[in-house]
């Protein structure tokens, strides 16, 4: 007998959904304490009951003709509202309204839930009562608003909570009720509408908001509303009036408007928003304009663009490609990705430094990467190139992305979102200066059931296997559900159940993760063979005539890979596990020490092994951590989308022993050690400084690193760390800071050199610039190369205007052999 749907069973005890509404909560399925596994069982759980009601009472309210599927269509579907112009370009696979799709206790359904329940109807308040109301003065309140809106009206769809439907009705009654007359929303008077830099962008996003919430809901006001605004900027812009080369980026944040202008265009007909869509590809290639088309078919690729801004603008030329049919248009698109895909994107799938596309293989791993806002554009781009394409390699990206750096800035128990995710550091989730990313990550959790498990001209696409169901309507109309088992990221099995209203001729397709070396498929016992063209980046089809009861297991064999770092990470390397990638975390490492130096790769590989992660990684059911030996002991792994979730160290690239950094640091896993233990900030390889300031006075400082085997070395650097009032800095008054190295293990400190071009200081004053800044390099280089087992900087320490103490700063210290002749100092 089919199952009733179950759109959501709940991890957490929900406070939050309560608090904002200030009623008594009303009992939900999604409410409960509980992580029951998907199966029959759940029938008999009494935290069903109050569930059944809500299913008998929709069930009371349905119509369908079709007899076995009173329980199946428990939830009344919604129908979008009809658009009224047609794309010349059809997608080749279909977006799926989320209450079609149903992710249950894996680890994406978990995260989406929490979203919902725990997030999106906390920030109805802040929305409703909190940034509308700061509506007069704030320019970027349509954005925060908008994604809000577009996040929420999705995810009540999905889960039905009707607390979030109320809270989404009232915000929008509330919204409506600050647009003028003339359809704008702005907080700015007539005169200087336009010109701030995100006033454009702002109205782009209410757009987005109410078209969403109409498409959905059906409210008619809300489309009008959208239809008012939509007319005002077909009035102010265009080639005789005004540029919409405005706002932030050369127009960038302002020409994005493109994508819900074609949303407009294809909901109302109305040609005026088509011919500003037209207006905005057109000026584009202006000269000295973004010129976006013809730049991406020159292969210029997107270095040095705003990452958010650029990826919105782009996923709006897919909106207009579905409806003009231009080839260029996707071409461009295309060359875009791929110029991402191969020289800037993480592992975890995201990308950006400091909000821009960086250069060429230019990775860092620190210093505010991965703009949460980034990447949701990236996983809405990858979308509609799926959709348009139907080419598995972009399924691929939207799982590395998903299960990766999306969960990763999501705070697990889903009540908060990061701006910048590094992949290494101790604090991913606050909100930094704006509002965007809290915005933006919603959003992109919200859209994982539009695409996870779709359909297409063949029949069915699975796309993730995040156990779940879902209830999909075939291109002719016909039904079939789909039940997903297993638990994806954890185990190596997943099974689809397929029920039919009758057995039915039709594909499903398997997406063979990237990851996965040795697939098997079977359908019922039978095992599936692989097309002999089957790679990676395609689905495998399964093409037979399906009946109810039938199952599908795919095992993707789960085992630790290897990544080696290139370029930036070179001398480093990261660790995966199926869709996830791994990180250190200090919390499981022992917080004092929380730097962790790797075995060689094959050392990991055989050490690996797996255990049910503790709290707080325990973020799903299914949840992992994985130990492994590291130098000095063993130490564990998380996923990356839990790391740091404390606020601890966490590192995805951490240096393994005998790797060389791309600084050629010979001394990069190195054991530090240090004259005192002062204000110890990081370490000698993080970004920060170590200090020695006990409070004491000392007659000399040191800090050194020291390794198992010796190395051959030429060249000495010492980074200086910050001086202050009190100190920080060497006290030459009786000679410079001197190089001393070990020659033998254990052996005696021997001095091979002094830092000449130390400035000259007293115990008291440093007037030298280089000396108060930190990070300032000091290099000492041989004549003749050393080999050594230990190396390190000694000197007098300064007080500064406090006597009674004193202290050296140091940020960084490193060892190499340069070739010779060569007077470049590591960086
Ligand atoms: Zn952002």
């Amino acid at each position: 007998m089919p199952r009733p749907f179950l759109p959501v069973e709940g991890p957490a005890p929900v406070t939050s959904v309560g608090e904002f509404i200030h009623e008594e909560p009303v009992k939900s399925p999604f409410m409960q304490p509980l992580f029951p596994a998907i199966g029959k069982n759940h029938m008999k759980s009494s935290f069903m009951k109050p569930f059944f009601h809500a299913i008998i009472l929709m069930m009371s309210l349905q119509t369908t003709s079709i007899a076995y599927a009173a329980e199946l269509v428990a939830t009344d579907p919604i129908r979008l509202q009809p658009e009224s112009k047609a794309n010349k370009i059809v997608d080749r696979q279909d977006a799926q309204v989320p209450d079609r799709v149903h992710l249950g206790n894996g680890l994406l359904g978990t995260r989406i839930r929490r979203n919902a329940i725990d997030w999106l109807p906390v920030q109805a308040a802040v929305n409703a009562n909190g940034f509308l109301d700061r509506h007069a003065t704030y320019d970027l309140t349509g954005e925060y608003y908008g994604k809000w809106l577009e996040a929420s009206t999705l995810s009540w769809a999905n889960t039905r909570e009707p607390r979030l439907r109320d809270a989404i009705d009232k915000s929008v009654e509330k919204l409506l009720k600050y647009q003028s007359e003339d359809g704008y929303f702005g907080p700015f008077p007539p005169a200087k509408r336009w010109s701030p830099p995100w006033d454009v962008w702002s109205h782009k996003y209410i757009l987005i908001g109410l078209s969403t919430y109409y498409r959905y809901t059906g409210n008619r006001e809300a489309l009008e509303a959208a239809k008012k605004t939509a007319d005002l900027l077909c009035r102010d812009f265009s080639e005789s009036r005004r540029s919409l080369a405005i706002g932030h980026c050369g127009g960038m944040s302002s020409y994005s408007l493109l994508e819900p202008m074609v949303w407009m265009y294809r909901l109302t007909g109305d040609e005026r928003y088509r011919s500003l869509c037209d207006y905005i590809v057109r000026s584009w290639e202006q000269p000295r304009n973004l010129q976006i088309v013809s730049g991406l078919l020159e292969k210029k690729g997107v270095k040095g663009l705003k990452a958010y801004e650029y990826l919105s603008c782009v996923n709006g030329m897919l909106e207009w490609y579905r409806i003009t049919g231009d080839p260029n248009l996707l071409q461009a698109a295309l060359n875009a990705w791929e110029d991402i895909v191969t020289k800037r994107l993480y592992i975890t799938g995201s990308s950006s430094q400091k909000e821009i596309f960086g250069g060429d293989h230019f990775l860092p791993n620190t210093g505010d990467v991965c703009e949460t806002c980034v990447t949701v554009t990236w996983l809405q781009f990858n979308t509609h190139l799926l959709r348009l394409t139907n080419e598995a390699r972009f399924a691929q990206q939207l799982e590395r992305t998903c299960y990766n750096h999306l969960c990763g800035a999501q705070r697990p128990d889903g009540k908060h979102w990061g701006y910048y995710v590094n992949l290494e550091g101790g604090s991913k989730y606050g909100s930094g200066p704006f509002p965007c990313c809290i915005g933006s990550g919603p959003r992109g959790m919200a859209m994982i059931p539009t695409f996870a498990v779709a359909t297409d001209a063949d029949g069915v696409v699975m796309n993730f296997y995040d156990a779940g169901n879902a209830t999909l309507n075939l291109r002719d109309g016909s039904e079939v559900r789909l039940t997903i088992d297993g638990k994806f990221g954890a185990e190596p099995k997943s099974s689809v159940t397929v029920e039919l209203p009758q057995s039915k001729d039709f594909a499903i397709k398997l997406r063979i993760p990237y990851w996965c070396e040795e697939p098997s498929v079977r359908v019922n016992k039978e095992p599936i063979s692989f097309p002999k063209n089957l790679t990676t980046d395609a689905y495998l089809p399964i093409k037979r005539m399906w009946k109810s009861g039938d199952v599908v297991t795919i095992e993707c064999p789960l085992s630790p890979r290897i990544i080696l770092g290139e370029y930036g990470n070179r001398g480093r390397l990261a660790v995966a596990y199926g869709p996830l990638v791994l990180a250190t975390d200090a919390k499981l490492n022992g917080d004092g020490q929380p730097r962790q130096v790797l075995r060689p790769a094959e050392e990991t590989l055989r050490s690996f092994t797996v255990e049910p992660a503790p709290e707080p990684f325990l973020d799903w059911p299914g949840a992992q951590v994985f130990r492994i030996a590291v130098r000095g002991g063993e130490a564990r792994l998380v996923p990356f989308s839990v790391a740091g979730c404390g606020g601890q160290f966490y590192q995805v690239w951490p240096l393994y022993e005998g790797g060389i950094p791309e600084n050629g640091n010979l001394f990069a896993t190195a054991v530090e050690s240090y004259s005192r233990t002062g204000r110890i900030n990081k370490s000698l390889f993080q970004n920060g400084s170590v200090w020695t300031n006990d409070g004491k006075k000392a007659d000399e400082d040191w800090f050194a690193l020291a390794l198992d085997n010796p190395v051959t070395i030429n060249c000495v650097t010492f980074i200086h760390g910050k001086s202050e009032p009190p100190g920080g800095w060497f006290d030459t008054s009786a000679g410079k800071p001197k190089v001393q190295v070990k020659n033998e293990k254990g052996g005696p400190w021997i001095t091979i050199g002094e830092f000449a071009d130390y400035s000259d200081t007293t115990a008291e004053t440093c007037n030298n610039k280089k000396l108060q800044q930190m990070g300032s390099p000091f290099v000492l280089t041989l004549d003749q190369p050393q080999s050594i087992f230990a190396v390190r900087v000694i000197g007098k320490p300064s007080c500064g205007n406090k006597p009674e103490q004193n202290y050296v700063t140091c940020s960084g210290l490193r060892a190499a052999l340069l070739p010779t002749n060569s007077t470049a100092s590591p960086r």
